[in-house]
């Protein structure tokens, strides 16, 4: 099972279409077992995969907040794929959970108590993070063993990464496991200069870590969450949807050695 958070605590660069996108691409062509977990208040990801969120039963804030088994907060979508939904329930819970010592581990062990007793069998499982370092994005950090960047390729790009990076780094300590996976360019004009230049500067920042797929500005790709499914559901022959089925063959062939990366991650920043 393998577990990636899409994270930048910057709003707006693409972490929901890409944790919506790559999770479908996953589920639809590469027939993986997939669950898309929403770890935002805003609940994006929920309402773009068909989901009343202000209907759920359970959201990921049962799991933290109550202990409720991990299990029993999924929820299939319209277009089958397993979800773990969001709503403003979500909000607030650093505060809720501010005196609870083991507060970042939770979304790990309650993932991992599913798994042992054998209520789970997922082959990836995205988590969709809040545009903030927050307790919620801590906890997705410490679940997984790889994160995935997505950045926009526009002028103040790459404002706070430094501090993104360095959350990492830090809650690898707690997290042996935890690496940057790959760092992916969103929403991408190539007839814009700027774009270029700034693609050409996040290729010299993480080098190897970039992902070689540019995810294009493809205005199917902003409208498929208006109609609760992913892009392959939606219009599947799209530009937006060969990005992302060709940054999901990217992400399964490449090999992701957790050590080599940390150590890219060292030298690198
Ligand atoms: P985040 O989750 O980081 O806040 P979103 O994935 O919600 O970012 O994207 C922000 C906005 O941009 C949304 O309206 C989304 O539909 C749109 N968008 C994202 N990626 C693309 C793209 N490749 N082409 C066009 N619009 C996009
Ligand atoms: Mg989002």
């Amino acid at each position: 099972m393998e577990i990636i958070a899409i994270a930048n605590q910057k709003g707006g660069v693409g972490k929901t279409t890409t944790a919506v996108n790559l999770a479908a691409a996953l589920h639809r062509i590469a027939k993986k077992k997939v669950l898309l977990i929403d770890l935002d208040s805003q609940g994006n990801a929920t309402t773009g995969m068909g989901l009343d969120k202000n209907a759920l039963e359970y959201t990921a804030a049962d799991i933290l907040i109550d202990g409720l088994a991990f299990q029993k907060a999924v929820v299939t979508s319209p277009s089958g794929l397993d979800v773990i939904g969001a709503n403003k329930d979500l909000a607030g819970i650093d505060v809720v959970l501010s005196d609870v010592e083991d507060a970042p581990f939770l979304l790990k062990k309650a993932i991992k108590k599913a798994k042992k007793s054998g209520k789970i069998d997922y082959d990836f499982i995205i988590i969709d993070c809040a545009p903030s370092l927050s307790l919620l994005t801590v906890n997705a950090f410490c679940a997984t063993q790889g994160v995935i960047i997505p950045m926009q390729c526009e002028y103040y790009a790459l404002e706070g990464v430094v501090d993104l990076i360095d959350t990492i780094k830090r809650l690898s300590e707690l997290n042996g496991k935890l690496y940057v996976r790959g760092v992916v360019r969103t929403m991408f004009d190539s007839r814009n200069t700027l774009a270029q230049d700034v693609s050409a500067e996040l290729e010299n920042h993480f080098g190897e870590l970039m992902y070689q797929t540019l995810i294009p500005r493809n205005v199917r790709l902003a409208e498929a969450p208006s109609f609760g499914c992913s892009i392959f559901d939606y219009e599947k022959s799209s530009k937006g949807a060969r990005a992302y089925h060709q940054l999901m063959n990217e992400i399964l062939n490449r090999v992701d050695e957790p050590a080599v990366s940390q150590a890219k991650i060292s030298e690198q920043f």
